[in-house]
C-alpha cells in the first residue's frame, strides 16, 4: 500500500501519517527531513548557499538514513538539530536545485518499491509516488499553520516571535509553490483536507474513512 501526502508547512502532515503508519502497520518516511539534513550538513560545512556545485557534491558524498523515525547523516543522529530555525530559514534554497531533488527523489522512490509506506512532503503525490493508491494534500490558513508551530515551539520551551514565525512560514511557502522543480501543486486526483477546526484525530479518521471505503471497494 502507497500512501501519498502533500501539503504547506504546519498543515499536520507528520503528525498524522506518522498516527496512520502506525494503525495501518506500514512504514513512514518525512521526506522533509531529508531536505532538512541537506541543509544542516550545507551550514556545517560552511559552504554558501549560492554555491550550488559544492552543495550538490557535499550532499552527492553524504548518507542519509532513517532507523525508527530517527534520522542520520553520515552515522550521526541529527533529528533535533534539523529542526533549527536555521534550517528552517534555509531549507527552501537547498530543495530548489534541481540536482538535490534528483538525488532525494531516485532515494525516496527506491524506498517505496520495498515495501508499503506513506510519504509526506512537496511532491509526493506528483513526482515521487504519482501512482500512489491514496493521496491527500492537506492545507490549512497561513494564521493557523503559525499558531500550532508556535505552540509545538512553545512546548519545547523555545518562544520565537509569532510574527516571524508567519513570515518565515509564508516564505517557505512562496518558494516551495514556485520552485521550477517539483514545486508544491494539487495533484488532480488528491483528496484535499481543510485542517483548520479539526483534531489531528478527526483528520485521521478522515483520511482512514477514504481509505476503508477505496479498499470495500475493490
Ligand atoms: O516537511 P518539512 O516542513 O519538514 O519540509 C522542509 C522543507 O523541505 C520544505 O519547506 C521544502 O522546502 C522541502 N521539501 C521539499 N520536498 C519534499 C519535502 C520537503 O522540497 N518532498
Amino acid at each position: 500500500m502507497k500512501i501519498a501526502v502533500d501539503g504547506p508547512a504546519g498543515a499536520g502532515k507528520s503528525t498524522i501519517s506518522k498516527i496512520l503508519a502506525g494503525k495501518l502497520k506500514i512504514n513512514y518516511l518525512d521526506t522533509g527531513a531529508m531536505y532538512r539534513a541537506a541543509t544542516y550538513l550545507t551550514l556545517v560545512k560552511k559552504i554558501a548557499l549560492e554555491d550550488s556545485s559544492a552543495i550538490i557534491n557535499a550532499v552527492k558524498d553524504c548518507d542519509i538514513d532513517f532507523i525508527d523515525n530517527e534520522i542520520f547523516l553520515n552515522g550521526n543522529n541529527v533529528s533535533e538539530q534539523i529542526r533549527s530555525p536555521e534550517v528552517n530559514k534555509a531549507v527552501a534554497v537547498i530543495s530548489r536545485i534541481p540536482e538535490i531533488r534528483d538525488i532525494m527523489v531516485a532515494k525516496q522512490k527506491k524506498i517505496a518499491e520495498k515495501s508499503s509506506v506513506i510519504m509526506d512532503g512537496r511532491d509526493i503525490t506528483t513526482i515521487v509516488m504519482p501512482d500512489a493508491d491514496y493521496k491527500f494534500y492537506l492545507d490549512a490558513p497561513i494564521d493557523i499553520r503559525a499558531e500550532r508551530r508556535f505552540e509545538e515551539l512553545k512546548a519545547k520551551g523555545s518562544l520565537v516571535d509569532m510574527e516571524e514565525l508567519k513570515g518565515d512560514i509564508a516564505k517557505r511557502d512562496f518558494e516551495d509553490k514556485n520552485r521550477e522543480t517539483g514545486p508544491l501543486v494539487v495533484a488532480g486526483d488528491a483528496n484535499v483536507i481543510d485542517t483548520s477546526g479539526l483534531s489531528i484525530d478527526e483528520v485521521t479518521e478522515r483520511m482512514l474513512n477514504i481509505i476503508v471505503k477505496k479498499v470495500n471497494r475493490l
